[in-house]
């Protein structure tokens, strides 16, 4: 019988190795970016199949050949969770075997006792969405220090960026000791309605709060983030409008970009007539991938381009009926 202790540590070894097998566009199409566990699940040739589940989050299929289930019916954060736990089962070579909401409430770090094979599952799940190199990489790029991660708003947009929900960034900032166990809890309290209310402010009234609030600056520049089709983007560039350079979001636009608010705020402790800061608050009204461009330039010299600002949109809807590949091997028989 497997102890607890094992099963985490089979579960994080194997997370660790998958790692190492895969080359980085496997595992992210931008490297530091959330890890594309959909095409990583492809990748090993296991069909993965987007339904309907009733009551349940997922399953693993072990018959003629493997095959994950996720549900339709959830967030895109517990659909990757889901999928990264069916895919620790396939490679931990377990059994066959259904999951429900059990694996988004169980820590496999706490000291509560769950099967080996689920605590295995949930641990690989976690290790392979959230390395700890992964999260230093983010950390880095967004320049988020040791003090600043302890904050609400700041892990909330971390988990944003690597695609998994709230919670089990905590859980995991908890296990890599960056969150003490007290702090853990107390953020783990703490109302995410009330961060997504601060970020819109006034601008927008969503029709309910299940939607994610991005917070963009320059530090996203040139990465992948995967949305939902209901989240907002508050778009946070400074420019130089005392030099007549202004941003130009007409691309973003065309592209299937809603402009829900576009302001203008004086940088804090800026003169009059120095830099600005410009904040537009968009959502998309498109799925699929895109790559976004936004230029600054003068009106009357596009050409003459001081910044430019670029980020791919990954905007998914849940998928419903068999992948791509799946739809290939059947098309090929
Ligand atoms: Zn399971």
């Amino acid at each position: 019988m497997t102890s607890q202790r094992d099963a985490v540590l089979e579960g994080t070894l194997e997370a660790e190795q998958l790692h190492s097998e895969l080359n980085a566009n496997t595992i992210a199409r931008v490297p530091g970016t959330a890890v594309d566990i959909f095409s990583v699940i492809d990748s090993r040739g296991i069909n993965l199949l987007f339904q309907k589940l009733g009551g349940l989050l997922g399953a693993y299929l072990n018959f003629n050949k493997r095959g994950i289930l996720v549900t339709t019916e959830r967030t895109l954060a517990i659909q990757r969770f889901t999928a990264a736990h069916e895919l620790g089962h396939a490679v931990l070579n377990h059994r066959a075997g259904i999951d429900g909401d059990d694996i988004l409430t169980r820590s496999p770090f706490g000291t509560q006792r769950y099967l080996p094979e689920e605590v295995a599952a949930d641990t690989f799940a976690a290790m392979f969405l959230m390395p700890e190199y992964l999260i230093n990489e983010v950390a880095t790029r967004q320049r988020w220090d040791s003090a600043s991660i302890q904050q609400p708003a700041v892990i909330y947009q971390m988990a944003l960026r690597l695609g998994v929900s709230y919670e089990a960034l905590v859980r995991t900032l908890t296990k890599y000791k960056i969150l003490s166990a007290s702090r853990g809890r107390v953020v783990l309290d703490e109302e995410i309605k009330s961060i997504k209310r601060g970020l819109l402010g006034n601008r927008v009234l969503p029709p309910d709060w299940r939607c994610n609030i991005w917070e963009l600056t320059e530090r996203d520049a040139e990465s992948v983030l995967i949305a939902e089709p209901n989240d907002f983007f508050v778009i946070r560039l400074r420019e130089m409008s005392s030099a007549g350079y202004l941003w130009n979001v007409q691309q973003a636009r065309e592209a299937g970009f809603s402009i829900v608010a576009d302001e203008r705020f004086l940088s804090a402790g800026s003169e009059i007539g120095s830099d600005v800061e410009r904040r537009f608050t968009a959502q998309p009204t498109f799925t699929g991938q895109k790559d976004i461009r936004a230029v600054q330039s003068r009106p009357w010299d596009p050409d003459d381009i001081a910044e430019e600002f670029r980020v791919k949109f990954d905007i998914a809807r849940p998928a419903i009926g068999f992948t791509l590949r799946h739809r290939m091997e059947v098309l090929a028989a």
